[in-house]
């Protein structure tokens, strides 16, 4: 096959209609017999990735030959040329495999991806980039009806899969699939995209109740296509309380998001607003780690340079990232609860509320991500079983508890929404 000028032919020359050009040879995805591999870089050896793709495509399974093709085709976050001509022989695969082994091989698509093996740096054959398209679109309808199919598996990788989904949809926040916390990890590394600052956040644990104002997103225009399914799984969501009360203006972004297709335009913020209630759909058990990734629609501040970034953007190289103000936009005696839930119970409330990066929201490398203020307690007893303190004395008690994990410390697992020493879990916000 000659080089990509040849193409396509003049159609005269070949007597056709001159508005009909013709196309000699365009293959959608390279044979695995072809000599064509050998113009393809490879981490260690060519010859070993071919092979070692073969036998998976003939096996049909994902054990020791999968393991050393992921060896050759991805080498610390580096991808090669087997790699994009591998993608779319391993998206056929899938559906020959047990539900487990394709999470597996979904979510290293998701890394493959994310790394840029979604573009050939040259491809050596015309129609290439096409079919490894292609197969990438397959690929985000296969893997979304396998995520919302469910399956036995851990939050984390809940986590994992979500961003896979969202990073096949072309949205940007998958990239974050490369810098991920896990469950266990307590804190957030964040990048000051001002400064380039470094820092660890900590307290990064299951806020129980909102966190932080919702990020802005639709309602927007629906389209067709798989993310419909998960506008409707959403919905039930949402229906359910499965967050908990107050969560559904979160859900609500997530929803119009997905029913937009998840477009690249919708901001970091509004991806892991996605990808936090995601995790949600896949089981019960996932909420509480659902509810810690919805921290990350919040914002931090950097203390070397004092400025305040979606921590969505301090995730990502992001030079296009801007500083936000961060300013408190509440009535004089409004908590942040009451403006947080205000918006949810009166379901359209975003009109009602404005925007605001209120600092006790804002996390940092000392105060870490904040716990979640309690303005709802102010205006009811405790719940039935607990300590009956009065408002006055509970916010004196949230106000030291603040003031505590302001040290700079690891404190385990992060404070949690208590409201007296019982350790009975704060009350219902917005319930009755
Ligand atoms: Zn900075």
């Amino acid at each position: 096959m000659s080089g990509p000028d040849a193409f396509p032919i003049p159609a005269s020359r070949i007597g056709l209609p001159s508005f009909a050009p013709y196309y000699p040879e365009v293959i959608a995805r390279l044979p695995l017999d072809s000599p064509l591999w050998e113009k393809l870089s490879a981490c260690y050896s060519r010859e070993n990735a071919i092979a070692r793709l073969r036998e998976v495509m003939e096996t049909r399974e994902l054990g020791a030959a999968w393991k050393s093709l992921l060896g050759e085709i991805q080498h610390q976050g580096t991808v090669y040329g087997v790699t994009s001509a591998a993608i779319p022989h391993l998206v056929d695969l899938a559906p020959h495999l047990p539900a487990e082994s394709r999470l597996e091989l979904w979510t290293e698509i998701g890394f493959l991806v994310t790394a840029g093996a979604d573009r050939f740096p040259a491809p050596p054959a015309e129609g290439l980039q096409e079919g490894l398209t292609a197969a990438l679109g397959t690929a985000e309808v296969l893997a979304l009806r396998d995520f919302l199919a469910g399956t036995d598996s851990s939050p984390d990788d809940d986590s994992y899969f979500a961003l896979t989904c969202v990073a096949l949809a072309g949205h940007p926040v998958g990239r974050a699939i490369w810098k991920f916390p896990s469950q266990s990890s307590g804190y957030m590394q964040t990048d000051c995209p001002g400064c380039g600052a470094e820092a660890e956040v900590d307290g990064f644990a299951d806020p129980v109740a909102l966190p932080c104002p919702v990020p802005h997103f639709g309602p927007a225009q629906s389209v067709p296509g798989p993310w419909r399914d998960v506008a409707d799984a959403l919905e039930r969501t949402r229906r359910d309380q499965v967050l908990g009360p107050g969560w559904g203006r979160f859900i609500d972004t997530a929803r119009w998001v997905a029913l937009a297709g998840v477009p690249a335009h919708a901001s970091r913020s509004v991806g892991w607003c996605l990808v936090a209630a995601m995790v949600a759909l896949r089981s019960a058990a996932s909420a509480p780690w659902a509810r810690t990734l919805a921290r990350l629609t919040g914002y931090m501040r950097c203390l070397d340079c004092g400025s305040v970034w979606a921590i969505a953007d301090s995730m990502d190289d992001r030079a296009e990232a801007r500083p936000v103000d961060a300013a408190d936009t509440r009535l004089p005696d409004g908590y942040v609860q009451d403006a947080l839930f205000a918006a949810d119970e009166d379901g359209n409330a975003g009109d009602r509320v404005p925007d605001g990066v209120w600092p006790e929201t804002v996390a940092d490398a000392v105060g870490g991500f904040r716990p979640v203020p309690a303005g709802r307690w102010t205006t009811r007893g405790c719940q039935p079983g607990c300590c009956g303190a009065s408002a006055k004395a509970r916010r004196a008690r949230w106000r030291r508890s603040l003031a505590r994990t302001r040290r700079p410390s690891r404190y385990a697992g992060g404070p949690r929404l208590r409201c007296c020493g019982t350790g009975l879990p704060g009350p219902r916000q917005g319930g009755g």
